[in-house]
Parts: structure tokens; C-alpha cells; sequence
């Protein structure tokens, strides 16, 4: 069984969460002033990595607080949990 650290309650298992998609999507400050291909990019486009990559995750079985996660999408090991509006750890992206 995976444990997922959740940064509100610490060590759970996998089954309480929901993977919400690409961390640290930012919507452009004037949404009037992008092209359409800028737009489109933010709102369908993703990055799918081979490997290390921010992802946001939802306690939805357990606080139902959302955070951040480091996350290995070859090996599903989570490298770091922090909460929404930090920056990712140093070193690890
Ligand atoms: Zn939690």
C-alpha cells in the first residue's frame, strides 16, 4: 500500500486522495490581452513527465485540504509534500 504524507495529518493511505492534475498552473494576469493559443495553453495543456514532476493533491477522504506533492512518475515515490502557495522544495525539481 502507497502512504501519501499529507502536510495537515501526516502519513495516510493512498485510497484517501485524488490526484488533481499539474502544480503551479499560474492564469494569466489579463486574461483579455492573450492570444488563443495562450490561453488554450493554460487551460488544456500539461506537461507529462518521464520522471519528477508537481503535481496537486486532495485529502478528499480525510481533511479535504489540497497540497502540493513532489512526485516520480516512473516510480510513484513521493520525494515531497507542501502546502499550496509554496514554492517546491530546493534541490528536488
Ligand atoms: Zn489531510
Amino acid at each position: 500500500m502507497l502512504l501519501i504524507n499529507c502536510p495537515f495529518c501526516g502519513a495516510r493511505e493512498e485510497h484517501e486522495f485524488h490526484y488533481g492534475g499539474q502544480a503551479h498552473i499560474t492564469r494569466p494576469a489579463d486574461p483579455e490581452q492573450v492570444d488563443d493559443k495562450a490561453w488554450a495553453d493554460y487551460l488544456y495543456y500539461r506537461k507529462n513527465t518521464l520522471g519528477l514532476q508537481a503535481e496537486r493533491w486532495q485529502h478528499s477522504f480525510g481533511c479535504g485540504q489540497w497540497f502540493n506533492a513532489l512526485r516520480c512518475s516512473q516510480t510513484h515515490q513521493f520525494k515531497a509534500v507542501y502546502k499550496m502557495g509554496d514554492d517546491a522544495p530546493e534541490g528536488l525539481q
